[in-house]
């Protein structure tokens, strides 16, 4: 196993485990495929998942968790940076927020956190 189970999409549980091509929640029941969680957009409910798995929705507050050259200029995203507010967009880069000093920018889900605050 080198490979975190995805959270359950329903209740958020992290105790999910696999049953051939099912993964299952122990706490609420819920069965879904490994499969379309892999795949991801297939499902038409395609979830975003920042750098460990969590599901990202609109209004979480994330960290930033490298580094990260903002295009097209000199500024640099440090790694810790929270970015309050997200807002969740199709695209290569799936996150649009606000980022504090240097203003409106796209952020690649893989390379942040979430935090609950
Ligand atoms: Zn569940």
């Amino acid at each position: 196993m080198t490979e975190t189970l995805p959270p359950c999409p329903a209740c958020a549980s992290a105790f999910t485990y696999q049953v051939d091509a099912l993964l299952i929640c122990p706490e609420c029941g819920h069965e879904w495929s490994a499969e379309a969680a892999a795949a991801g957009a297939e499902t038409g409910e395609a979830l975003v998942r920042d750098a460990v798995g969590n599901v990202l929705v609109d209004g979480d507050t994330v960290t930033v968790i490298k580094d990260l050259k903002v295009k097209g200029s000199s500024l640099v995203v440090k790694v810790g940076t929270k970015v309050r507010g997200i807002r969740l967009v199709d695209g290569d880069h799936d996150i649009d927020c606000k980022i504090p000093g240097i203003g409106q920018m796209g952020l690649k889900s893989q390379f942040v956190k979430k935090v609950s605050e």
